[in-house]
């Protein structure tokens, strides 16, 4: 294992309350290079990319019983780095190891095909190989998730890894880092580098020996990524940000829309990139809804992220605090009717730096900004809307589409709507729509590319054709 030489460091800050928790390496230009020629070398001398599916899959299966191992100390690093709720982060470590153990099943099901004969005298078949070096950049919300969703489809399909988490949650990615060796992940084979997006990510995008880049982040530095990496024509994936409607008609259990609307929200104070920010509510049940809403949001408990009881953590970083609060300045400018929130949450026993916003909801015209930009954090509007097609109209009025609730007892109606949103993932009836196995992703604005599914494996490989000529006679197309 080696590490980085720039002598540069940060501090990495608990958001819950300020602290300097550690110090990381700022990494230098050549750190990078390093780190994408260490991957370089272990791609091309196919110590894991030629290794049988099977070995590597074994390996893949052991980095998640390690993280199953070593949940409980990965999940209270993960609150102390990135200031979610205890009890959020311990739902991330299974879905994890979920996911790891996903793609060892994938790594020996990444088949090829063969083809009707283009000729009689041939034999057509694809195989699948891997993309190569992969530049895997994440944000800070789901440090460790957001990683696994990248890194385990990568190693799956026998590609290296250069993993960049996020300059203020680095931890568990290093700590991957760390498990990938000791489960038998040869050296090299995945790397992690540490520091700031502009000049750390933008070198790993840059750097001619990475193939593909797979990004999770904003939409204004994924159009960044596309256009830096199309200059040396990597493959890149796309994973970009949202503002996903919950749709709830009148027929619809009015009790668990309601819940489910709440958690949509709140969850990760807001900090997901498929939170149903935008609730649109049938005008018939609309001030019920949002009474009820309102009523019992007020129990949703806002706290220090290492109490079990705690639901809402912290803010994880300084400009996405002050991000909110502009947002909710704008609400208040542009006329939009404040039901609860709107201000820093008081927490008992926080300190000044603690960065906690209360659970936080508006009623607002579909065309406000709060109603139509991406907030990432704890605040949600209300729209109402008349019947089927105002609401997937303004479903659909957003530059993003990445995931949608609908719910109506009705079945049919409920799939015409779903049919009908222009997003990567419809969920009906339920609150939770994220598994390995199903896949996750953009349309429009919020990205392209999938994770979480099978065919995620075909996003970390190329396909090679290989034509065979069975036929007796040999063949002489100039007949020299
Ligand atoms: P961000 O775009 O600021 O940063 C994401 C990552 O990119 C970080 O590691 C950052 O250091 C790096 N980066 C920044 N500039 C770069 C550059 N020029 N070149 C290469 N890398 C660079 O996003 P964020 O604030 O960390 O995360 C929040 C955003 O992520 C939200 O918009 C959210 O919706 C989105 N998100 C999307 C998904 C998804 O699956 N669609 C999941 C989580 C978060």
């Amino acid at each position: 294992m080696t590490t980085a030489t720039h002598a540069a460091t940060y501090d990495d800050r608990n958001p819950a309350t300020g602290e300097v928790i550690a110090q990381i390496p700022e990494s230098s230009h050549d750190d990078v290079d390093r780190a994408v020629r260490a991957a370089r070398a272990a791609f091309d001398g196919g110590k894991w990319s030629s290794m049988a599916a099977s070995r590597r899959a074994k390996i893949i299966n052991k980095m998640a019983a390690l993280i199953a191992e070593r949940a409980n100390e990965l999940m209270l690093t993960e609150v102390r780095d990135n200031g979610k709720a205890v009890a959020t982060a311990k739902g991330e470590m299974g879905a994890i190891v979920d996911c790891f153990e996903f793609y060892a099943g994938a790594a020996t099901k990444n088949y090829g095909e063969t083809m009707p004969p283009p000729l009689p005298t041939y034999l057509a078949n694809t195989v699948r190989e891997p993309v190569g070096v992969v530049g895997a950049i994440i944000p800070w919300n789901f440090p460790l998730l957001l990683a696994s969703w990248k890194v385990a489809p990568a190693l799956a399909a026998g590609c290296t890894v250069v993993l960049k988490p996020a300059p203020s949650t680095p931890l568990t990615a290093i700590e991957l880092g760390k498990i990938a060796l000791e489960a038998g992940v040869p050296e090299g084979v995945l790397n992690v580098v540490t520091g700031s997006g502009r000049e750390v990510g933008q070198w790993l995008v840059e750097h001619p020996l990475v193939d593909k880049i797979a990004f999770t982040g904003s939409t204004a530095t994924g159009k960044l990524v596309a256009k830096t990496a199309a200059e040396t024509l990597k493959r890149v994936t796309l994973e970009l940000g949202g503002k996903s409607p919950s749709i709830v008609f009148d027929d619809a259990n009015l009790d668990a829309a309601v819940a489910a609307a709440i958690y949509g929200i709140y969850y990760n104070a807001g900090q997901a990139c498929e939170a149903r920010s935008r609730v649109l509510v049938q005008k018939n049940v609309y001030d019920r809804f949002v009474a009820d809403f309102t009523e019992r949001a007020k129990n949703v408990r806002v706290g220090n992220p290492e109490d079990p009881q705690t639901q809402v953590g912290a803010i994880t970083i300084p400009e996405q605090f002050e991000k909110i609060r502009s947002y909710c300045e704008i609400g208040k400018s542009e006329g939009a009717r404040l039901l609860l929130g709107g201000e820093r949450a008081q927490v008992e026993g926080a300190n000044a730096n603690g960065m906690f916003w209360s659970v936080t909801a508006y009623e607002a015209d579909a065309s406000a900004r709060i109603a139509r930009e991406e907030i990432f954090g704890p605040v949600v509007t209300f729209v109402p809307f008349a019947d089927e097609a105002e609401a997937i109209a303004i479903a659909n009025a957003s530059e993003y589409g990445l995931s949608a609730s609908v719910w109506s007892e009705n079945i049919g109606r409920a799939n015409r709507v779903a049919r009908a949103i222009r997003s990567g993932t419809v969920a009906i009836n339920t609150p939770y729509a994220v598994f390995p196995g199903v896949p996750f992703g953009g349309y429009k604005q919020s990205g392209y590319g999938r994770e979480l599914g099978i065919e995620t494996m075909r996003l970390y490989s190329e396909t090679k054709s290989v034509l065979t000529y069975i036929g007796e006679k040999p063949l002489n197309p100039f007949g020299v």
